[in-house]
């Protein structure tokens, strides 16, 4: 049966009733979970896999104030924890469609949830190539986490796609790992920062600038890439066994869409300075609403929109007051 089919029914029980649900448990969702609770709030956290979002995969994180060094598996797993001091985090409940009435009805593959509020911080998943090959050796030797498939890659070559942080952070775990890993990015320069640039250069990784992957080939697994040279049009063929894609995100704003939010041209959530959308009662905060992709601002914009939903909230009993 379907997901969708699972959770049709209006008239269906009601599994919990609450202030506000949080779609999400990445660093924005854990975030507003907390604020929320702490605000007083009855509120939930329903996430379709395990707590952590993206951060799961990173090999490193340095740039957490107060953390110098810390696997994201780990920073995660530490934030999930603190946040299930205040609320429950309900793991494996997929969010598949979401009716506003006179409250928000939340369904999800176990039941129907109801709400006066909903803060969405569905994230971001990884941006494919779209090239031949990419789809059919995904999980053969393609692969989105430097994390999760590194280990299997140990002595063999292997190429990193992009020039972000995600890229230099991958090339660097996959290179402590002992693979022979080289960089593909399409310019002459990484927009990653200096730091992570100066690291892989002091660690001899090897670059092919202005470079761009067309076809991944194999047979059972990924034995070879067809490269292309923006430059000069040339093309060349490298052996290799791994092929790590790591060209961005793209916003998991499925839900947004059906509620109506407001959306820019890359399809991220705008949302205001408080993290309100465009829809009352709706507030959005991390990858999904865009902005500076960092752990810090996901944090910021989960507690953010917890306490404008608070605000919101609890104004009927403020415009009480004399
Ligand atoms: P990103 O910063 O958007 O970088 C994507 C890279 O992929 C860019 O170099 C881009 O090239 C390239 N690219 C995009 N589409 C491509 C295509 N079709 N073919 C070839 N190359 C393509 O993405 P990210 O590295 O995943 O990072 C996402 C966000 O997370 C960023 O805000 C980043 O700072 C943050 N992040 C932070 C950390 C950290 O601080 N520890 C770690 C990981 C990620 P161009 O440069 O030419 O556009």
């Amino acid at each position: 049966m379907s997901s969708e089919g699972l959770a049709s029914d209006s008239t269906e029980a009601i599994l919990g009733d609450y202030d506000v649900i949080i779609i999400g448990a990445g660093p924005a969702g854990l975030s507003a979970g907390i604020y929320a609770r702490r605000a007083g709030l009855e509120a939930v956290i329903l996430e379709k896999g395990v707590p952590g979002g993206q951060v799961l995969t990173s090999p490193n994180i340095e740039n957490y104030p107060g953390i110098p060094d810390i696997a994201g598996m780990k920073l995660m797993e530490q934030m999930a924890e603190h946040a299930r001091r205040y609320i429950d985090i309900k793991e494996g409940e997929e969010v598949v469609r979401i009716r506003s009435s006179e409250k928000f009805e939340v369904f999800t593959n176990a039941g129907k949830y109801t709400a006066k509020a909903i803060i969405l911080t569905t994230g971001s998943t990884h941006r494919k190539l779209d090239v031949p090959g990419e789809e059919l050796f995904n999980g053969r030797g393609v692969s989105y986490c430097a994390t999760c498939d590194g280990y299997f890659f140990k002595g063999k070559d292997v190429i990193v796609v992009g020039g972000g942080n995600t890229a230099l952070t991958d090339a660097l775990h996959l290179h402590s790992i002992g693979a022979k890993v080289s960089i593909v990015h399409r310019r002459d320069s990484f927009r990653a920062d200096k730091h992570l640039q100066e690291t892989v250069k002091g660690h001899g990784i090897p670059v092919k600038w202005n470079a761009v992957l067309d076809e991944v080939k194999g047979e059972d697994n990924v034995t070879s890439v067809t490269l292309r040279n923006l430059k000069t049009g040339v093309t060349s063929a490298q052996n290799v066994s791994g092929v790590f894609v790591a060209v961005g995100e793209q916003p998991s704003s499925q839900l947004a869409s059906e509620l109506g939010l407001e959306m820019d041209s890359d399809g991220f959530v705008s949302v205001d300075r408080s993290f309100r959308t465009n829809v009352p009662f709706v507030y959005a905060a991390g990858d999904v609403a865009g902005g500076i992709r960092q752990i810090v601002a996901a944090v910021h914009g989960g507690a953010a929109a917890a306490l404008s939903c608070f605000e919101d909230l609890m104004k009927p009993y403020y415009s009480r007051l004399p």
